[in-house]
């Protein structure tokens, strides 16, 4: 299972970090995490398969996580050839039938039928899907808006959690203990703590209770930048830390099992 983190900023223009993004590779499954904002063209520019995707994953529904899903689904429909004709199978929480509809309402009036199958799967919160290829996505409630959401991929014994978009929650560490990446929100500096979101010390303190083999962090806003990130979260947690950029990428395969973590058979 590898990650390629796509877009690591937020919604503040910066040079160097688009909106939310990721893409898991496992097996035949191509799977992205949430599409913001400039996420279709940075995976041309850090070669990612982005026609090879077979499912996207919303975490919830904020501009900055959603807002590039349109402008990638033309891009199979109009910007290869020959053009798309796999399916793409689109999951989120309750709602996302409803938003990509307003989508196409709005965006272009073929988002759900733009030549190739599009299947939509809404997942309760709690729900665990096969994805196929001994892919499994797993979804939980994360404090953020309303149906904002966790997501937990799986394959071949490892696993990976991504926070989305989440404020503190005393029970996510627990969710997510014992994943070998933790890939974790980690927004805005404590000087400018807001209640839906993450700042450095939370996110020491989930990555504490989390123990995951890698603590990968990403969606930041520039004023982060100013405070000691690394050494921020080391206080809390002591295993190895990653500040993610656009294009960086993990096996997540090669990560050492986290410290408390059974031997393998
Ligand atoms: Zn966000």
């Amino acid at each position: 299972m590898r990650l390629t983190t796509i877009g690591t900023g937020a919604a503040a223009p910066d040079p160097a970090r688009v909106n939310a993004g990721h893409l898991v590779e496992a097996g035949d499954v191509r799977l992205l995490l949430d599409c913001g904002s400039g996420v279709v063209h940075r995976m041309a520019s850090v070669g990612a398969d982005w026609s090879g995707i077979t499912h996207v994953a919303l975490t919830h529904f904020d501009a900055d996580h959603v807002s590039d899903l349109a402008t990638l689904f033309v891009a199979w429909r109009w910007g290869q050839l020959p053009p798309r004709s796999a399916p793409i199978t689109v999951l989120g929480p309750p709602g996302t039938a409803a938003l990509l509809d307003r989508l196409a309402a709005a965006l272009w009036n073929k988002l759900l039928a733009p030549g190739y199958a599009v299947h939509v799967h809404e997942m309760a919160f709690g729900d665990r899907v096969a994805l196929g290829d001994d892919v499994t996505l797993e979804s939980r409630k994360v404090p953020h808006t309303d149906e904002s959401v966790a997501y937990s991929v799986a394959h071949a014994g490892r696993r990976l959690v991504y926070t989305g978009d989440t404020a503190a929650d005393a029970t996510l560490g627990r969710w997510a203990a014992g994943c070998d990446l933790l890939l974790a929100e980690c927004s805005l500096p404590s000087a400018m703590a807001v209640p839906s979101h993450l700042t450095p010390e939370l996110v020491g303190e989930l990555a504490a209770d989390a123990q995951p083999g890698l603590l990968v962090l990403t969606h930041f806003y520039p004023p982060v930048y100013r405070v000691d990130v690394p050494g921020i979260v080391a206080r809390r947690f002591a295993g190895p830390v990653v500040l993610a950029h656009d294009g960086f990428q993990v096996d997540v395969g090669t990560v050492p099992p986290p410290a408390d973590a059974p031997p393998d058979a």
